[in-house]
């Protein structure tokens, strides 16, 4: 049992018997604590490494469970615990973590700013600071070494000091004086002493003649696949002018915190200027570099290059390598790569979101590539989004921030617009790289030209013919799974449609892998079965309507549909469809990639996968088979998201030498997000959206915050999402905020029931970021409105579903 006696004085304070000799705040992983700044515990005299930063573990509640934590705050003994906490209540800090866990101080400090910022409790923050198998020491040997400490070993002093002079001490006694080296692995000890219990060694260590120490080691493999390295990665290219400037302009900018926009066209060299940054860093700095990539499994060929050019991990050179941080690795490699980090040895990380957590001390420059992709958002606790906590930290650590794509979101175009970031530009692709011919299809004309439904246009047909002819590749993009996107009556007047029961949603209809479909009075009839996109639940396909018994019919596409017909327009040609259904292994989709690499594939057909920073000379022809699939989704980026998807994929074509062709179909070619994207106009795109955006009062003009209340009962949801109505208003006006923040609400969210939960929405919206978080801290401090299992608060959502 831990006590406290407190008897006034100097040397007043003792923890379990021992003085106390500070106070510390430590954050614990099970996130109890709702200020969000610790939980107070007292540091006993002769606790060596309690420090800001390291890893102790604490006594929790009333059974005074052992917990893991991490120390963010520190008081001297003579200031007393702090928070009004009696010193007799403070429990004391049970061990302190040696397996080099420690983080960096800034890095607590940049998780606080997390917890705050994202309103979660910092003990969450730093569960996920910390990879899975970093936390259970994945990978690691243990093992105890026994060393001579030096002292008297005779046997009047053993006796002395309470040791029994068996045969046995005697025996490890010898062992140990007579071994080559000053310590000996435990079990190696004991078997050349012909000892079989470790009891006289414990006993000699009681006595303080021998130690015994473990030793933690690092067992995994680094070698991270090799991502893939093709050799014309590896080569350094001579950077265009271009790309000299850019170095240029913010190598110059790299010893102190500045935000650096880099808007590059696809196919504009931007990975080079990245590597070249990161070249500088290293000769003229000791400083290191983080790299975040989105969804580092589609991304090999980015990883590949870094890897490429700057070494792996133990490999040595000047970096010390590149450290890959992301969930394609195992546990213990995970492990390895990050406790290289953490030592110092790596000095450059490539990685997925979170490594923007990645330990290292001293962080120079920062890259997030694709800065606007979604994946960046963490879509559960922390809520945090990866390009923003980058920005954060390299404020905090005085480090240049470079956020690159070809179609920033507008978020970054607007800052960068209004001067807060530097704007750099590629406007041009690299020598060599034609820009691609980019052509529309109506589908509408289209679908009065052809008879019956047709996925694939005459024109994209006709120019899928050629590509194949000239023994070149097609990328063809869906951004929809499975083969029809509902099922419903056809006769109009009774307009059944087929629902998934748990959510409010459409079931989408999924041919059966293998036999597809079976003929029934002459025509072919797909057979499969009906899945719902959101909550997964599988269905029988309702052959008949249940309202009116007509036969059902499948409506809308899905790249299931699109393979059927490439199947039937293209005879003779390789497709592989490339989506969530048909990977579903890792390895999956590099396997994929090396065929379509190696021309053993002829169209890679897919979904948003395929959009990807994907560089394949390879490809002369990319298609669209619907670049209308997300315009009409109730989200205000749904505009932003088209534009971006549409541009990206038409970026993947032409990067050969020869002239590319892009073929965009669509049911309505004149929305603006689409015809921008069409015609390369990235600027008049953002112009007009931010232009929208102001009028609707809308991020980036405005911040929001969105709170998701759910709950099984409909009545219990509405209950609290009033009560969150309240709360967030009665702190708005406590603030006196009335002038500079709104809020909408309560109201259902679009998805108003999704996997059996109804699903209401409190919307706030302010002016500023200080504004948001002052109503927001307000109302955690006032009305405990904080997240949890029926509670989801969202800062500066991406997905508004
Ligand atoms: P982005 O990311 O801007 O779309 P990448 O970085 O993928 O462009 O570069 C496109 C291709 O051009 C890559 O294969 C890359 O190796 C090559 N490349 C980059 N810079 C040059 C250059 N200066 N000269 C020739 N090729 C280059
Ligand atoms: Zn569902
Ligand atoms: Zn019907």
């Amino acid at each position: 049992m831990i006590h406290v006696v407190y008897n006034g004085g100097m040397a007043g304070l003792f923890v379990d018997d021992r003085p106390v000799a500070g106070y510390a705040r430590v954050a614990v992983e099970q996130g109890v604590d709702v200020a969000g700044e610790g939980l107070t515990y007292a540091v006993p005299t002769g606790m060596e490494g309690v420090a800001i930063g390291a890893r102790v573990a604490v006594p929790l509640g009333r059974g005074n469970k052992p917990a893991s934590g991490y120390v963010v705050g520190l008081r001297a003994a003579e200031d007393g615990p702090g928070g009004g906490l009696e010193p007799a209540r403070v429990k004391a800090v049970l061990s302190v973590d040696r397996d080099g866990l420690a983080l960096p101080e800034g890095l607590i400090e940049l998780a606080k700013w997390v917890a705050g910022y994202y309103a979660c409790p910092l003990g969450m923050v730093f569960a996920s600071v910390l990879p899975g198998g970093v936390k259970r020491g994945a990978g690691l040997a243990k093992r105890k070494v026994v060393r001579l400490t030096g002292g008297d070993t005779r046997d009047d002093a053993l006796r002395e000091a309470g040791v029994r002079v068996t045969k046995q001490v005697r025996a490890v006694l010898t062992t140990l004086g007579g071994a080559d080296d000053d310590e000996v692995e435990l079990g190696a000890l004991l078997t050349a002493a012909g000892v079989r219990s470790a009891g006289p060694v414990e006993r000699l260590a009681e006595a303080g003649v021998v130690s015994i120490e473990t030793r933690v080691d690092l067992r995994a493999g680094l070698d991270v696949a090799a991502e893939r390295v093709a050799a014309r990665l590896s080569d350094r290219p001579t950077p265009s002018a271009d790309q000299a400037a850019a170095v240029a302009r913010i190598g110059d900018a790299l010893r102190a915190f500045g935000v650096h926009l880099l808007r590059g066209v696809t196919g504009s060299g931007k990975t080079e200027v990245y590597l070249r940054l990161i070249e500088r860093l290293l000769t003229e700095t000791e400083r290191g570099a983080i790299v975040l990539v989105p969804e580092i499994a589609l991304t090999p060929q980015t990883v590949g290059r870094f890897v490429a050019r700057l070494g792996q991990a133990g490999d040595g050179g000047a970096s010390g390598g590149v450290a890959v941080l992301h969930s394609g690795l195992t546990p213990a490699q995970r492990h390895a790569q990050w406790q290289r980090v953490r030592r110092g040895e790596a000095r450059v990380v490539v990685g997925a979101r979170s490594a923007v957590f990645a330990p290292m001390r001293d962080v120079g420059l920062i890259v997030v590539d694709e800065e606007h992709e979604s994946s960046y958002k963490q879509d559960q606790l922390p809520r945090y989004h990866a390009r923003d906590v980058a920005i954060k930290r390299g404020q905090m650590a005085g480090a240049a921030v470079v956020l690159g794509s070809a179609t920033p979101s507008l978020e970054s175009w607007h800052h960068a617009k209004s001067g807060r970031y530097g704007l750099v530009e590629l406007p041009h692709r690299v020598p060599g790289l034609n820009v691609p011919r980019v052509e529309v299809v109506d589908l509408v004309e289209e679908r009065r030209a052809q008879r019956g439904i047709h996925l694939i246009s005459q024109r994209l047909e006709h120019e899928l013919r050629t590509t194949l002819d000239k023994g070149k590749q097609s990328l063809v993009l869906l951004n929809r799974r499975g083969f029809a996107s509902w099922v419903a009556c056809p006769d109009h007047r009774c307009g059944w449609q087929m629902s998934c029961e748990r959510c409010d949603a459409m079931m989408v209809f999924h041919l059966r892998r293998g036999v597809s479909t079976t003929s029934e009075n002459g025509r072919d009839v797909p057979r499969g079965y009906v899945r719902c996109h959101h909550c997964e639940a599988q269905r029988m396909l309702e052959q008949h309507c249940p309202v009116c018994g007509k036969r059902t019919t499948l409506f809308g596409l899905g790249t299931q549909r699109v393979e059927t017909e490439l199947a039937q327009k293209l005879r003779g040609a390789r497709v592989e469809r490339m989506d969530r259904d048909t990977m579903t292994r890792p390895g999956d989709y590099e396997r994929v990639l090396g065929r379509f690499e190696a021309g053993e594939i002829d169209v890679l057909l897919g979904t948003q996968m395929i959009a990807k920073g994907l560089d394949f000379p390879g490809v002369r022809l990319v298609g669209v088979i619907s670049a209308d699939t997300a315009i009409h989704l109730p989200d205000f980026r749904a505009a932003e998201r088209t534009f971006q998807l549409v541009s990206q994929v038409a970026g993947r074509a032409g990067r050969g030498g020869e002239p590319g062709v892009v073929i965009v179909q669509s049911f309505d070619p004149t929305v603006d997000a689409i015809a921008r994207a069409v015609a390369g106009d990235y600027a008049g795109f953002a112009e007009a959206e931010l232009a929208t955006r102001a009028e609707a009062g809308l991020p980036p003009w405005r911040r929001m915050a969105r709170v998701v209340l759910r709950d099984k009962d409909q009545a219990a949801c509405h209950r609290r999402a009033a009560a969150t109505a309240d709360a967030v208003q009665s702190a708005i006006d406590r603030e006196a905020a009335q002038q500079q923040a709104t809020m909408r609400g309560p109201m259902a969210c679009a998805m108003a029931r999704l996997a059996d939960h109804h699903r209401e929405q409190v919307v706030l919206l302010a002016d500023d970021a200080g504004t948001l978080q002052r109503v927001l801290t307000s109302a955690r401090n006032h009305d405990r409105l904080v997240s949890d299992a029926h509670t989801a608060i969202d800062v500066d959502p991406v997905a508004l579903l």
